[in-house]
């Protein structure tokens, strides 16, 4: 176990990219996916001489077809290797690509990693500087197998601030610091609610649960995104807010998460 902790024999990088991101969940519906977009294009926004480039490896609910407005199948190049589906500048694959949109997937243990690995290493990505990974959400195997088959220079953990979400952020840190990958910190997404009505705030999942789960793991708190309209609209129609609305609180909060990668 520790030797396969280490990971080093299997750990083979992928063709063209430097540096892989992963971004992770304890649990689903915290905003992982629409983190790991708004990640990818904030990275871009802060340096446009870097690629950046987007995977969906939440093979169970692939959300980055919709969340980056990209529909259809991949082309194949005379390798045979599929080409990422581009948008805002981002070449992206999922598993969404390749199945119709209302076919349910039902997928058999192995199965899963098999898609996984095809989805990362039969692509041509070109020459990347960071290939943003979207998890799925949890701890399970799919997960294990992903850190322990991939060099990645670190993890960001997305959180809402409530206690069983946090509960299970924990065990997502844990994870990753047992196959030695480092977390470079924890997202606290959903954090505040701010009526556009009265201007009052409220604080639906809590007050700074992540940011005081932060403190406990020793990472850093690398970002606090309110609960806003804007954001559950923008990722709705498939314009991610850190390109449709740049100057708004809520597209700077995700480049300063970029800016710490
Ligand atoms: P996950 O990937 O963790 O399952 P998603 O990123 O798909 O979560 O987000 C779940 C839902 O919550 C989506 O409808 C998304 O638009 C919405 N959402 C995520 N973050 C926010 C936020 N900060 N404010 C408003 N809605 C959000």
């Amino acid at each position: 176990r520790q030797h396969m902790a280490r990971g080093l024999p299997k750990q083979k990088p992928i063709a063209g990219v430097k540096q892989v991101i992963v971004v992770a969940s304890g649990k689903g519906g915290v905003g992982k996916s629409t983190t790991a977009v708004n990640l990818a294009l904030g990275l871009m926004a802060n340096d446009q001489t870097k690629s950046v480039g987007l995977l969906d490896a939440d093979v169970y609910g692939p959300s980055i077809p919709k969340l980056m407005n990209l529909k259809g199948n991949p082309e194949l190049t005379n390798k045979n290797l599929m080409r990422p589906l581009i948008n805002f500048g981002i070449p992206c694959m999922s598993i969404g690509f390749l199945v119709e949109e209302m076919t349910p997937i039902v997928w058999r243990g192995l199965m899963v990693m098999s898609a996984i690995e095809k989805l990362i290493r039969q692509v041509d990505w070109g020459n990347l500087d960071y290939l943003v990974i979207d998890m799925p959400p949890g701890t399970g195997d799919v997960q294990l197998s992903i850190t322990q088959n991939l060099p990645i220079a670190g993890a960001i953990i997305v959180s809402t601030p409530q206690d069983i979400a946090l509960l299970d952020a924990r065990r997502g840190a844990e994870m990753f610091r047992k196959v030695k990958v480092p977390v470079l910190g924890l997202v606290q997404n959903m954090s505040v609610f701010h009526c556009p009505k009265c201007n009052h705030q409220t604080h639906i999942f809590g007050t700074d649960g992540a940011k005081k789960l932060a403190e406990t793991l020793g990472v850093e708190l690398l970002g606090d995104i309110p609960l806003h309209l804007n954001i559950r609209k923008t990722s709705d129609t498939g314009q991610p807010v850190v390109v449709s609305s740049p100057e708004s609180p809520e597209a700077e909060a995700y480049r300063r998460v970029a800016a710490a990668v």
